[in-house]
């Protein structure tokens, strides 16, 4: 991934703002550039720009946003971002993590109102760590009805991009002012193409075993459920340029992705009274404690893999969630009338029984959590029961480049380079520096707000 010098480009032509990668990122920030009155290019490795946002569950947190108060939830961005502070114990900047809380509600409002995605507020169960309901999503809560609408904006905005453009080399000069960008096409062929500002969009990398083996060494044993084509190349081109890099061990796991089917349960089951245990029929964690560490609490287990248990209620009040029901589809869930049952479908020894009966007697408040979980917030299981086999799964990193309020991406004496901004995952996220500090709807949050205001500050740089 090296910095070409730009006398040796061969441009094709020069676009004010150009945006490498077409995932969430790359979308929001070339509507808001465009907009903004500036003539946009993204381009995008894959021959659909899908990225991991297709993949995700698409809910973005909005404090105070309208949707919020049209519910008479009462919710402000410092509400949120203690939330955050809380989730990382203070371990993450907390300007940042203020700055993109006060961002969260206008851009679900734009989202909603510029760019047409049709967002609703997830008022049925609160997330780990949310103080408040302000998670924002798609009718059935898909990241790939988000990019959907992301896609209609983009073609209704006349905004071009360029598929099968995998970028592999940037041209800047010895100031750090980025010129353009080499794609090198699947058949060898290379173009260059230059801009007056460069907006990096491509994620972090989570697709590449070998950053992973050096920076989070503890996930790899995970299954990697996340974008395979995000391989690091912003921190790479950022570094070389002497940008700084900070949060390099932090990611996005989980601890509920269907075991071989790859389908993500997501938390609302655990969250509403579900637990899990190992294949020795015990837990091994405060499962409620968030999604994110219980991936490499599942990897520690005999085989990678646990058991979720819940119940018929949960069950139903999973079916909003469209995952949910392909889990349903894919025959991931099973079903037992007894205890006796759930321990014959899943092959859970007798010890099962006794976990069992501890989990009721802590959701009936008669007994303490050696593992620090409050039960009595849930509901207390009752038969039928519910069971899915889940493995611990890697979703995407969340460190990378540091940016300033405008998305611009900052030297390591933190002033900025002179036309480079980043967003998403590309840009160091706001969960602290390990497994533990994600809270949902980090990913989106940056990749939507800095998106946007990374592409308003390009147009404006070159306007
Ligand atoms: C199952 C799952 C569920 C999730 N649910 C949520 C959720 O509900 N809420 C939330 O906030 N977050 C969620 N996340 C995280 C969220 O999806 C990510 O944080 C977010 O999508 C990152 O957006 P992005 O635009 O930075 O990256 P991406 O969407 O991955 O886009 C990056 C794009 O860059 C392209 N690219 C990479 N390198 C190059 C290159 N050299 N040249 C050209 N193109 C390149 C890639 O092909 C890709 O299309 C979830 C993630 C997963 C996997």
């Amino acid at each position: 991934m090296p910095i070409l010098s730009p006398d040796t480009a061969k441009f094709q032509g020069i676009v004010p703002v150009l945006i490498i990668g077409g995932g969430g990122c790359g979308l929001t920030a070339a509507l808001s550039a465009k907009q903004a009155g500036a003539e946009v290019l993204v381009l995008e490795r894959d021959h659909t720009a899908l990225g991991t946002t297709a993949m995700s569950t698409g809910l973005i947190p909005g404090p105070g946003s309208r949707f919020q108060k049209a519910k008479g939830i009462d919710d402000t961005p410092e509400m949120f971002a203690a939330d955050v502070m809380a989730k990382t114990k203070g371990a993450t900047d907390p300007d940042m993590a203020l700055h993109l809380s006060r961002e969260g509600a206008p851009t679900v409002e734009w989202l909603a109102d510029y760019c047409k995605v049709p967002l609703s507020l997830v008022d049925s169960f609160l997330y780990p760590g949310h103080s408040k309901m302000r998670m924002h999503g798609t009718p059935n809560r898909t990241g790939s009805e988000l990019m959907g609408a992301l896609h209609q904006a983009v073609e209704r905005e006349s905004i071009d991009i360029i598929l099968e453009a995998p970028v592999s080399d940037l041209f800047a000069d010895d100031g750090g002012h980025v010129h353009g960008a080499r794609i090198t096409r699947p058949d060898g062929t290379v173009e260059d193409i230059g801009c007056k500002a460069m907006i990096l969009a491509c994620c972090g990398f989570a697709g590449s075993r070998e950053m992973l083996a050096q920076y989070i060494p503890e996930i790899m044993d995970a299954t990697f459920f996340g974008h395979p084509g995000n391989k690091g190349d912003a921190i790479a081109w950022g570094r070389a340029l002497g940008a700084a890099v900070a949060d390099i061990h932090s990611y996005q796991g989980h601890g509920g992705l269907a075991y071989g089917q790859g389908i993500p349960i997501l938390w609302a089951h655990i969250v509403r009274g579900g637990f899990q245990v190992n294949a020795n029929g015990v837990r091994f964690s405060n499962e409620a404690r968030g999604y994110s560490e219980q991936a490499v609490d599942i990897v520690a287990q005999p085989g990678h893999w646990a058991w979720s248990i819940f119940d018929q209620k949960i069950h139903d009040a999973m079916k909003e969630f469209d995952d949910y029901q392909d889990a349903i589809k894919a025959d991931c869930i099973r079903h037992a009338e007894t205890v006796d049952e759930l321990c014959q479908v899943t092959g859970l020894p007798p010890a099962f029984k006794t976990t069992l009966a501890d989990v009721a007697e802590m959701a009936a408040g008669k007994k303490k959590d050696s593992y620090g979980r409050d039960f009595t917030t849930g509901w207390t299981l009752t038969p039928p029961y519910k069971a899915v086999r889940v493995s611990g799964a890697l979703f995407h990193t969340q460190g990378g480049l540091v940016v300033d309020k405008d998305a611009r991406v900052l030297r390591t004496d933190r002033s900025p380079l002179p036309n480079l901004f980043a967003g998403g995952g590309a840009a160091r996220g706001i969960s602290g520096p390990g497994n533990s500090g994600y809270l949902a709807g980090n990913g989106l949050l940056a990749a939507t707000a800095l998106g946007r205001l990374a592409g308003r500050a390009a147009a404006a740089l070159v306007a």
